[in-house]
C-alpha cells in the first residue's frame, strides 16, 4: 500500500516572512512575464501602461502595474467572438475544463482552466482542507448540483486527493440529502453557510435532531462569506454540533484563503500560491498596517487564464498576530469584512447588509433567514428588516429588542417585520438577501 501523502507542507507554510516575500516576488515576476507573452489582454494592458515585465524588480515596483477589474475581464470576453476572449493564453485543445462566475455583478466571466490549472486548484483546496483537519476516512457530502461553479468541483477533487470519500449529492431534494447523509453516515459537509442553516431546518421538519441523529463533525463553507461572521458561525456550529471552517476563493483567482484548525478568528492567505495586497480603493496604495483595505490578488501559478492584480472588492485587515498553528502565512483579521460594492448609503450613512446578519443571528428565537429592503418613502430612505419568528416567541418583545439592536449596530432606524417560519425565500448558493428598491440617481 502506498504511504498516505500529507498536504501540510512545512517548508512553504512556515517560511520566514522575508523568504516568503522573496518567493512571492520571484513567482510574481514569472506570472507577469508569462501573462505578457501569452495573454493578448495583458500584453495590451501592460503596453498601454508602458510596463515591460523585466522592469518589475521589487515589491514596490509591483504597485506600478495597473490593477485589473471585473468589468475589464467582462469586456475582454463580450467584445470577442471567441469564448474566452483575449484573456486566454492557451490554444483550445489545451483547455481541460469550463467554469463561470455566478454573474451576481453583470455578465458572468467564463473561466478556462488547463489540466495543470486543475491540478493546481485541487492542490490549493487540499492544502486548505488539510489545514482544517480533514483526513481519511472523513466522508464528505456535497449537497449541491455544482454545475458551472468551480469551488465545489475543486473541493470535490481535493477530497479525493487527500483521501476523504466524497458523496456528490446534487440532483436531490434537501430531504433526500438528509436521508443520504444518514444512510451513508457522512461525517462532514461542504456547502454555503446559508445552506448549512437551511439543511438543519429541513432535518428538524423531518423530526430529526441534526446533532444527535446526523453526527456531522466538520463543515467547510464555500460559495459565499458568512462562516466567519461570529453570530452565523456560532449558529451553524450549534445547529449541527460540528466545527465550522471558512474558506475564501474566487473563480477568477482561485481558492486563496482558509481558516485553519486553530480557529484564531482569521483567514490565512495561502501566500506561497497567491500574492494578496490590501489597497486604499482611491489611491491604490497599500493601506497602513492597522487599516482596512480592498483586496487585490494575483494567483502565482495559473496558466490558461491568469489575472494580475485582480480587484476582488472585498475589504479586509491584516492581523498583527501570527496564528498559533505555526503557519507563517498571514491572517486576515476576522476574515472578509464585506464587499465594497455591497456598501450602500442609506440616509447618508454607509450601511453594510452583513451587519444586519450579525445582529439577527444572535437571537435564538429567530429563524435563519432574513431579508433587508431599502426603499424610498416620502423622499426618505426606509430600511425594512424581515425575519422569521420561531413559534412560541414573544413577538412584541422581539420586535422592540431587534429594532434596538439593529439601531445600535447600523446607526439607522430599521423597521422590523416578523414573519411566520418558512415564509422568506431559501437559497442554496449566493443568497440574495439585500434588495434596494430606490432609484439609483445619486
Ligand atoms: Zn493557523
Amino acid at each position: 500500500m502506498a504511504s498516505a501523502r500529507t498536504y501540510w507542507n512545512p517548508f512553504l507554510e512556515t517560511l520566514p516572512p522575508e523568504k516568503l516575500a522573496a518567493l512571492q516576488l520571484k513567482k510574481f515576476q514569472r506570472a507577469l512575464a508569462y501573462a505578457y507573452t501569452h495573454s493578448p489582454f495583458y500584453r495590451q494592458k501592460l503596453g498601454r501602461a508602458g510596463i515591460q515585465p523585466e522592469e518589475i524588480r521589487s515589491y514596490e515596483d509591483i504597485l506600478k502595474i495597473p490593477t485589473t477589474t471585473k468589468s475589464e475581464l467582462q469586456a475582454a470576453q463580450t467584445e470577442s467572438d471567441s469564448i474566452y476572449g483575449s484573456l486566454c493564453c492557451l490554444p483550445s485543445e489545451e483547455i481541460a475544463v469550463y467554469h463561470q462566475t455566478s454573474g451576481t455583478t453583470g455578465h458572468p466571466i467564463r473561466q478556462a482552466d488547463s489540466r495543470r490549472d486543475w491540478e493546481w486548484w485541487a492542490e490549493c483546496w487540499a492544502t486548505l482542507l488539510w489545514a482544517q483537519g480533514f483526513r481519511p476516512p472523513d466522508r464528505m457530502i456535497i449537497p449541491f448540483s455544482y454545475g458551472v461553479f468551480v469551488a465545489f468541483w475543486a473541493g470535490h477533487y481535493a477530497c479525493e486527493k487527500i483521501g476523504c470519500e466524497v458523496i456528490p449529492a446534487g440532483g436531490l431534494s434537501s430531504e433526500a440529502r438528509i436521508d443520504k447523509m444518514r444512510e451513508l453516515k457522512a461525517s462532514a459537509i461542504m456547502c454555503t453557510p446559508t445552506y448549512a442553516l437551511h439543511l438543519a431546518e429541513v432535518a428538524k421538519t423531518m423530526s430529526l435532531d441534526p446533532v444527535n441523529d446526523l453526527h456531522i463533525e466538520k463543515i467547510v463553507c464555500a460559495g459565499e462569506p458568512g462562516a466567519l461572521i461570529p453570530a452565523t458561525k456560532v449558529r451553524i456550529e450549534s445547529e449541527w454540533g460540528a466545527s465550522v471552517f471558512d474558506h475564501a476563493g474566487a473563480t477568477e483567482a482561485g481558492a486563496w484563503g482558509f481558516e485553519c484548525i486553530a480557529q484564531s478568528g482569521g483567514l490565512h492567505v495561502n501566500e506561497a500560491f497567491f500574492l494578496v495586497e490590501l489597497l486604499d480603493p482611491e489611491t491604490k496604495q497599500p493601506v497602513l498596517p492597522d487599516e482596512e483595505g480592498e483586496l487585490v490578488i494575483t494567483p502565482l501559478d495559473r496558466e490558461a487564464q491568469p489575472v494580475i492584480r485582480f480587484e476582488l472588492r472585498d475589504r479586509a485587515l491584516w492581523s498583527k498576530e501570527l496564528c498559533s498553528c505555526g503557519r507563517s502565512y498571514r491572517l486576515l483579521d476576522g476574515g472578509l469584512r464585506g464587499r465594497s460594492d455591497q456598501l450602500v448609503k442609506v440616509r447618508g450613512v454607509l450601511f453594510s447588509p452583513t451587519t444586519v446578519e450579525s445582529v439577527v443571528r444572535q437571537f435564538d428565537n429567530l429563524g435563519n433567514e432574513y431579508q433587508v429592503i431599502v426603499e424610498r418613502e416620502h423622499e426618505l430612505d426606509k430600511v425594512t428588516v424581515q425575519v422569521e419568528l420561531l413559534s412560541g416567541g414573544d413577538s412584541d418583545r422581539m420586535h422592540t429588542e431587534l429594532e434596538q439592536q439593529l439601531r445600535i449596530a447600523t446607526g439607522l432606524r430599521c423597521h422590523v417585520e416578523l414573519k411566520p417560519l418558512g415564509t422568506l425565500p431559501r437559497y442554496e448558493v449566493k443568497a440574495k438577501r439585500f434588495i434596494d428598491r430606490r432609484e439609483h440617481d445619486e
